[in-house]
């Protein structure tokens, strides 16, 4: 369970925009499901530009 950085796949549509943009490198697409999921939430900067980005709302930080 994810504390800092909460992804909600059913939401997700796997476009990439917020891989691209993370800063700290630490959002990915899971090849398996082809959704986004977080390699190190610990490194997240919490300035929440994939919040922004995403166009589904699928990315919260908290
Ligand atoms: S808040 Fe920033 S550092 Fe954290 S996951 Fe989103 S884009 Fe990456
Ligand atoms: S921007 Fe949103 S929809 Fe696109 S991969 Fe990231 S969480 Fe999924």
């Amino acid at each position: 369970m994810n504390n800092i950085v909460l992804i909600n796949e059913g939401l997700c549509i796997g476009c990439a925009k917020c891989v691209e943009l993370c800063p700290k490198k630490i959002l990915y697409i899971d090849v398996k499901t082809g959704k986004c999921k977080v390699s190190d939430e610990s490194k997240c900067d919490r300035l929440r530009g994939c919040e922004r980005i995403c166009p589904v709302d699928a990315i919260k930080i908290i």
